[in-house]
C-alpha cells in the first residue's frame, strides 16, 4: 500500500480566518473580514493506494478559480478580495496523480471530508469514481449552495453520489463509523464542527492509525491550542470532535493529517504520531517553492 499528500495549491487568507476571534461564527467571519494581516496556508488532498482500489480524499482546488465565472457574480467582491490562489492546471490533483502513476480512471472512491470550495472544487475529476459523502453534508450542500462555502452548480452531472450512513460500529471515542474497506482497516468516522457533515477518514496499519482529518482542525497547531477558523459552523461541535480525536490518539499511535497544514506531507513521510511531533509549523513560514509538492509513505 501507498499513501500520497498531493499539494493541489497554496491557498492566501486572512490570518483570523485561520485563527479567529469571536464567540459566533458571524462574529468570526466579520473578524476575518476586517482583518488587513494574510497568511498562506496550502491546500492538500490524500491518495491511498488500497489493494480493494485506489482511495482520494477531497479533490483540491482547480484553476478554473482564477475564472470570475466560477463564483456566483453577487458574490464576487467576496471571493476577490478575501482569498488568494496560487494553482495552475497542472497542479491539479487529476495531473499530478497522472505524472505519478496513478489515473483518476482507477480511482474507486473519493471520499469528501466536507464540501468547502477547496476539497470539492477539483471534483468534476472524478466522474468514474464512487464520491463519498455524508447525509447531513449532501443535505446541507444542496440546501445552502454557495452560502455553504460551495459551488456545487459547477459539479458535473455524471458525477455518482454515494451518500453514506454512519452505522454504530465504534471506532475508540467515535460511536459510530462507516466501513469503507472490506478488510475493515479503513473507515470514515463524523467529525461534525467545522461543517455538520464533516467527516474523517482513518486507515489502520500495523498499529498505526493514519487519520484524514480535513478541516477538523487547520493544522495541529489549531488541535492543540484550541484555535478556531472563521468559517466553522459549530464552535462547540468542532470542540467536542478535536477532543474525540485527542483522545483516539491517546489509544493507538495516529499520524494526524490536515488539510492545511504546511507539515502534513511531512508528518505522513516520516510517520510522526500526534503527541511525538515537538515540531509546530511557524505560521510566519512562506514557502518560496511552486504551488505543488507531493510527499510518499509506502507502508
Ligand atoms: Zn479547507
Amino acid at each position: 500500500m501507498r499513501i500520497h499528500a498531493f499539494r493541489t495549491a497554496l491557498m492566501s487568507i486572512k490570518r483570523n480566518y485561520h485563527s479567529a476571534k469571536g464567540t459566533n461564527r458571524l462574529m468570526r467571519l466579520n473578524s476575518s473580514l476586517l482583518d488587513t494581516k494574510w497568511i498562506q496556508v496550502p491546500v492538500f488532498t490524500w491518495v491511498i493506494e488500497h489493494p480493494e482500489g485506489v482511495i482520494v480524499i477531497d479533490t483540491g482546488e482547480t484553476a478554473n478559480v482564477h475564472n470570475p465565472s466560477h463564483f456566483p457574480a453577487y458574490q464576487l467582491p467576496y471571493w476577490e478580495t478575501q482569498y488568494r490562489f496560487m494553482i495552475e492546471p497542472q497542479d491539479e490533483l487529476g495531473a499530478q496523480m497522472q505524472r505519478a502513476g496513478i489515473p483518476v480512471q482507477d480511482v474507486r472512491w473519493v471520499v469528501l471530508t466536507h464540501t468547502h470550495f477547496d476539497h470539492t472544487d477539483g471534483i468534476n475529476q472524478f466522474e468514474n469514481s464512487e464520491i463519498v459523502i455524508s447525509r447531513k453534508e449532501h443535505d446541507d450542500v444542496y440546501r445552502y449552495r454557495s452560502l455553504h462555502f460551495a459551488f456545487p452548480a459547477n459539479w458535473s452531472k455524471r458525477l455518482k453520489m454515494n451518500i453514506i450512513d454512519y452505522v454504530p460500529e465504534a471506532m475508540g471515542p467515535f460511536s459510530e463509523s462507516y466501513p469503507l474497506t472490506k478488510s475493515g482497516d479503513v473507515r470514515i468516522v463524523p467529525t461534525p464542527g467545522h461543517t455538520l457533515g464533516h467527516q474523517s477518514v482513518v486507515l489502520q496499519n500495523e498499529g498505526l492509525s493514519y487519520f484524514f482529518a480535513g478541516d477538523a482542525s487547520f493544522d495541529l497547531l489549531s488541535l492543540m491550542n484550541n484555535i478556531i477558523d472563521a468559517p466553522a459552523f459549530d464552535a462547540d461541535k468542532t470542540r467536542k470532535t478535536r477532543q474525540k480525536i485527542l483522545d483516539f490518539a491517546l489509544d493507538t499511535p495516529t499520524v494526524y493529517l490536515t488539510t492545511h497544514d504546511l507539515e502534513t506531507g511531512r508528518r505522513l513521510e516520516q510517520r510522526i504520531p500526534l503527541y511525538e511531533d515537538k515540531h509546530f509549523p511557524n505560521r510566519k513560514q512562506q514557502p518560496k517553492e511552486r504551488a505543488t509538492r507531493v510527499y510518499h509513505r509506502s507502508i
